[in-house]
């Protein structure tokens, strides 16, 4: 969408910048959620920044949302400072003038500024090992550094996110009402999703039993939430709107989802849909060289249910808005949710069958021998 390069300008002058900018008015990078703007500064000594709109139809909670990400960019800065870590680099958020870190204009959008971190680039799809171990190095560090803060600092701000049970509630609610009618031709999926609701609820369950950490995670783990260089060098996780308390499983089962799938995430053609392990191989041996460093056996343990839980749960949203009437995804054909429903549904039977080699791959780099 193009905004006006005026209205940015104005937007603009409620920050603290050095220098001068200037900016196209054009909609930087690929993301779904923000409008993003990149400024380009006139002084060639001064940096670039980012500025975004932020979708607070989806995060109802700005000021918690804005709290969360700079307690951790905080954390994270002092931590990498104590170790002397410097491979990765922190976001930089700058001040508004109001003394807050977001400006909320007099059309009631909030908008917030980054530092744009230079010569970097970011990756839809993964091409190749190396960008994959990269993209698990850097989401594993990210753990890691975060692995020791309290993660009840932080607040959830969108509850139920990654929760199960709340979505298979969802779900059940969809199938009992069928207020479109189409339960009877969906008997199928209907009952795949039912046949794995108890081996889907385990991390949960070990999370209820004191079994896993609730750490400090991601949770929009997508390959383009990671900058890297031009030596295709990951140099800094960004995109930590939905950073909160979490369990780790969640973080690298979202990300393996579109890391493993060789088609797309609503492919139609299933004989397309197939496994790249591989690139799950370079993921997984980039993540745990970094986040084996503070995972706990269990831990260890639950991330092939994570891999399995994401296209999972994906499922059962997609089937709930078929069921519903597509009101929540945007569908750009009458059965694009029943189509993503089969491709996420297929994507995990095939992981199933395939379980023996992933867990034994996961084992290979991680210091505890799983069965
Ligand atoms: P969304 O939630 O909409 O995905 P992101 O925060 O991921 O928003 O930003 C969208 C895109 O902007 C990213 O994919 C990346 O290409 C680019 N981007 C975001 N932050 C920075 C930054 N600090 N420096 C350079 N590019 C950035
Ligand atoms: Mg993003
Ligand atoms: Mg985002």
């Amino acid at each position: 969408a193009k905004a006006k390069a005026a209205d940015i300008q104005k937007i603009v002058e409620n920050f603290l910048i050095s220098g001068e900018v200037e900016t196209s008015g054009l909609n930087y990078g690929s993301g779904h959620i923000n409008d993003t703007y990149c400024l380009y500064n006139k002084q060639p000594h001064e940096p670039n920044y980012l500025l975004q709109r932020i979708n607070h139809h989806v995060f109802k909670d700005v000021s918690a949302l804005t709290d969360n990400i700079y307690l951790v960019l905080n954390y994270l800065k002092k931590k990498m400072q104590l170790l002397q870590q410097s491979d990765l680099q922190v976001l930089e958020l700058i001040p508004a003038k109001n003394k807050m870190l977001y400006h909320k204009d007099e059309d009631g959008n909030y908008w917030r500024m980054y530092v744009f971190i230079k010569d970097s680039k970011s990756f839809d799809i993964v091409e190749t090992e190396q960008q994959a171990e990269e993209g698990g190095r850097a989401f594993g560090q990210f753990q890691a550094l975060l692995s020791d803060m309290n993660a009840s600092l932080l607040s959830e701000t969108i509850v139920d996110f990654h929760n199960i049970l709340f979505r298979l509630d969802n779900f059940n609610k969809a199938l009992k009402e069928n207020k479109a009618n189409r339960a009877a031709n969906v008997q199928e999926e209907i009952d795949f999703i039912l046949a794995r609701v108890t081996q889907m609820r385990r991390i949960y369950d070990m999370g209820q039993q004191g079994l896993l950490p609730k750490r400090i995670t991601h949770n929009d783990t997508k390959f383009n939430n990671i900058l890297f260089n031009q030596q295709d060098k990951a140099i800094c996780v960004i995109d930590l709107d939905t950073v909160m308390p979490g369990y780790v499983a969640y973080d690298f089962g979202d990300a393996i989802r579109t890391i493993i799938n060789t088609a797309a995430e609503d492919e139609a053609d299933l004989s397309k849909i197939k496994l790249n392990i591989p690139l799950f191989e370079a993921y997984t041996k980039g993540y745990l060289a970094e986040a084996g460093k503070f995972l706990t056996a269990n831990e260890v343990k639950s991330l092939l249910l994570g891999v399995f839980l994401l296209p999972y749960m994906q499922a059962v949203r997609f089937l709930t808005d078929y069921l519903e009437g597509d009101h929540y995804f945007k569908i750009a054909y009458p059965e694009h949710n029943l189509v993503r429903t089969k491709a996420q549904l297929h994507l995990l039977k095939q992981l199933e069958e395939h379980e023996a080699e992933l867990q034994e791959i996961i084992s290979t780099y991680s210091i505890y021998k799983l069965k």
